[in-house]
């Protein structure tokens, strides 16, 4: 790069003069501006920077010690070097000169070689100057930018939502946020300038050697986080923080900007968790047990309640249709219309305790009765059994082929023919239409029975395998409401599940699945 050519300025009354001036420099390469007095060349100060400046001593009107004089008085031109050019050489003359801040003499006549040397000096001083000047220029704008990264880092430290400390590598304290003071409960001057450690004793910030090989800028590190610490805040409480270090390597050594966490809150809620989890354990065995007991007892209930209940109810019925039989007509008026209330009110008990005795007979039955059967035997067996109200009813029964499952075939058939009747008995107004198909999923059989019926709301499709559950109880078709009940307890004694997909008016879809035993 070609440096930028240097002003002089040469001021001489003489043009002539001024000619030679110029002759004698024109070798040195800088630009000249000639002035033809001590005004012009005041003028010309004001307009521009010069390197140096050749002074006439002798011109008419300003010469050149007054305009050296105002040159001088100028804040902007104090500074340019002067060279007087005089034909004098008396002591009395030089001091003047040297009084008003002349660099140095030049007599005439002037010898080119001695004048050219001589200005070549300010020219090199000039540029030397002009460098310095860039330099102090650079300096100070890395100054301002290193000013303002550190505002900016301030102001992030002060808005961070984490108590932030900056910490040289022993643990003092460099810079802290507002964070910080509430986090330790300080006032600021009791940070900066003070350790780390009388805060939290443990802390401890050492580089890993082998971190300077991962990092691919020098003098970073990888940030740490995660380091639990126990922290002593000045009010004498004690709270659990988490770390996160992030090291840089400075001219001043490793400084270490910490983000604390306070984490007391989490550690309790996980110190529960770990209690909890520790007891849930042993509280879901010690319910499991108390489960068991209880429906062991309810069983052991519902079979003794049941059968004890036959006996008596048997004798009720038994002799109200004796009663029926003998005073039939011969009493008053409405006795026999209670005599009707009561044989058929104990009929319909001696059915529901029947339902309940099977209900609580299923899983009485040992594990002698299972064995290999095939689901299509069971699926036979319940047509078979319900010949006649399929005949009735007009119900068509479609099947793919079934699967051999192990079970009990007893109570597969009694599975088949609850669906079944439920198919025909809750039938619309189009004969009945039952599909029964089976699927191979992982590990188990899907099977399903499906039908064109009345359908059923979501909302019961669970309630209806409860004990005694009738979604229409008043109606003529209505039944114990127990054959689903029995369904699902089968299902569950041959470790499957069922279910019912369905929607009002739609046709419902029983599920069940029954574990693979291949
Ligand atoms: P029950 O038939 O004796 O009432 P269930 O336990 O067999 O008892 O059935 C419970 C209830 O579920 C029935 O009252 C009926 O409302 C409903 N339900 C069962 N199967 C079907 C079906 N295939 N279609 C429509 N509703 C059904």
């Amino acid at each position: 790069m070609t440096e930028p050519r240097i002003k002089i300025l040469l001021v001489d009354d003489t043009p002539e003069n001024l000619v030679s001036l110029e002759a004698a420099l024109s070798g040195i390469g800088e630009e000249l501006v000639m002035a033809g007095s001590g005004k012009d060349a005041l003028r010309y100060l004001l307009e521009d920077d010069y390197a140096a400046i050749l002074l006439d001593v002798r011109m008419p009107e300003m010469d050149g010690f007054e305009t050296a004089e105002l040159i001088r008085s100028r804040p902007r031109s104090r500074q340019i070097p002067i060279l007087f050019l005089t034909g004098y050489r008396s002591e009395e003359h030089l001091f003047r000169g040297y009084d008003l801040g002349a660099v140095d003499f030049l007599f005439k006549p002037i010898v080119p070689e001695v004048l050219r040397s001589k200005v070549a000096v300010f020219v090199e001083l000039s540029r030397s100057n002009a460098k310095l000047q860039v330099q102090a220029d650079e300096l100070r704008r890395q100054a301002e930018v290193l000013q303002k990264a550190e505002q900016r880092f301030r102001s992030v430290l002060a808005a961070a939502p984490d108590a932030m400390v900056v910490c040289r590598e022993d643990g003092e304290i460099v810079m802290a946020n507002s964070q910080t003071e509430v986090l330790f409960n300080v006032h600021r001057d009791d940070l900066v300038g003070h350790n780390i450690r009388s805060f939290v004793p443990a802390w401890e910030y050492k580089l890993r050697p082998d971190w300077e090989d991962e990092s691919n800028t020098p003098g970073t590190y990888p940030v740490l986080r995660g380091v639990e610490l126990h922290a002593y805040p000045h009010d004498g409480s004690a709270i659990q923080v988490e770390f996160s270090f992030s090291p840089l390597q400075t001219e001043e050594g490793v400084v270490v900007t910490c983000a604390i966490r306070d984490i007391s809150e989490r550690k309790k809620a996980e110190e529960r968790i770990r209690e909890l989890n520790s007891t849930l354990e042993e509280r879901v065995l010690e319910r499991t047990e108390a489960l068991m007991r209880s429906n062991e007892e309810l069983q052991q209930f519902a079979y003794v309640a049941s059968h004890d209940l036959q006996e008596p109810l048997r004798t009720v019925s038994i002799y109200a249709q004796l009663l029926r039989k003998r005073y039939y007509q011969h009493l008053a008026d409405d006795a026999d219309q209670f005599i009707r209330f009561i044989v058929e009110g104990s009929e319909r008990m001696e059915n529901l305790i029947h339902e309940l005795l099977d209900f609580s007979r299923v899983d009485a039955r040992g594990a002698d009765f299972f064995t290999r059967i095939t689901c299509d035997q069971a699926l036979d067996d319940a047509i078979r059994n319900l010949a006649s109200l399929i005949e009735e009813s007009g119900a068509e029964i479609t099947r793919d082929a079934l699967p051999a499952v192990k079970g009990d075939l007893i109570q597969m058939t009694r599975l088949f023919q609850n669906l079944l009747v439920n198919s025909i008995k809750y039938r619309s107004d189009d004969a009945p239409r039952i599909h029964v198909s089976a699927q191979s999923l992982k590990g188990e059989w899907l099977l399903s029975v499906r039908d064109n019926g009345i359908g059923i709301e979501p909302q019961y499709s669970e309630k209806i395998f409860g004990i005694f559950k009738c979604l229409q109880p008043r109606a003529d078709n209505a039944g114990s409401g127990m054959g689903l009940a029995i369904c699902r307890k089968i299902i569950t004694r041959h470790e499957g599940r069922i279910w019912v997909e369905s929607a009002l008016g739609e046709g419902s879809t029983f599920y069940f699945t029954l574990p693979r035993r291949d």
